[in-house]
């Protein structure tokens, strides 16, 4: 009965959506660019807004992947990992290093279009129409303190529950994800556990997109700092992660090799053009 209640007030603000979108162009999806195997969309920030608009007014479940590169690193080595990322409705390019690869390889990039923005813009979005958000991930008690912080951020914003990321079983949590009525869902559990969860489980969970946005609720909560905006726009994101924490040094690894692959893969496509 509260299902339904929750069901009918969606409905209601999905089609408040849709009737927005009346003047819009139809959803066109954007051209995907291949960095080192792995598919990543050439979309500016408003494109990925523009497109989770999208996806909050249609039938869904749509699943959205920001990708780094570790995360590409990480992809290319897993099979699994790379099926989902290629079934993927929207890959972003979440790190300097990606834009950096793809105008080495000849196919640039727009800008950078990081999981912890969009999720806030995302966040921006349903609290504008009244879609709820699922925050799933992270220690016990880092969900609920990032849901206070963001619905303070933005007045409105509703969050349809949280649960932290460290389970056993998955069948109570998705229950409990389908039954809060959320439109999204935020998932943040780290690569590549987050966008397997996700994938395995999206049609069950009742909501129309689902995002995977690694260690951005330790960022919300107020438990992590970002990196000044300085070092995020000078590259060196990573430095400050690992400052912060040591033990991220197994994803930092994946960088320089990262880069030596993407310079080869430039060195031989031009030795390709020339001979
Ligand atoms: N985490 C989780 N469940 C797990 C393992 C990790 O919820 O089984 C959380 C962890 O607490 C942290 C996030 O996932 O909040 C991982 O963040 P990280 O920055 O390592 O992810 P990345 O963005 O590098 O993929």
């Amino acid at each position: 009965m509260r299902l339904d209640f929750i069901r009918q007030g969606r409905i209601g603000m999905e089609a408040e959506l849709r009737s927005r979108q009346t003047n819009a162009q139809p959803e066109k999806k954007p051209e995907r660019v291949d960095i080192l195997g792995v598919g990543v969309d050439r979309v500016s920030m408003d494109d990925a807004i523009r497109r989770v608009r999208g996806f909050l007014s249609g039938n869904g479940p749509r699943m959205i992947v920001t990708a780094d590169s570790a995360g590409v690193m990480i992809t290319r080595k897993d099979p699994e990992l790379l099926s989902i990322v290629r079934a993927a409705d929207l890959v972003t390019p979440d790190s300097s290093g990606i834009l950096m690869a793809a105008k080495l390889l000849g196919t640039p990039l727009i800008e950078r279009v990081s999981g912890i923005d969009l999720a806030q813009e995302i966040c921006r979005l349903c609290a504008d129409v009244g879609l709820s958000i699922f925050f799933l991930g992270a220690a016990p008690g880092v969900a609920e303190a990032a849901a206070v912080n963001l619905t303070g951020k933005f007045p409105g914003l509703r969050i349809a529950g949280t649960h932290d990321g460290f389970f056993t079983d998955d069948t109570p949590v998705v229950e409990e994800i389908r039954r809060s009525g959320a439109a999204a869902l935020f998932v943040a559990m780290g690569i590549p556990k987050q966008e397997k969860w996700i994938a395995a489980h999206l049609g069950e969970l009742g909501v129309l997109v689902a995002i995977g946005i690694g260690g951005s609720f330790d960022v919300f909560s107020g438990n992590v700092r970002r990196a000044p905006a300085w070092m995020r726009n000078h590259g060196l994101e990573w430095l400050h992660r690992l400052i912060s924490n040591p033990r991220k040094i197994s994803k930092v690894a994946h960088l320089p090799r990262f880069a030596l692959m993407a310079l080869r893969e430039r060195l031989i496509s031009r030795k390709g053009r020339e001979g």
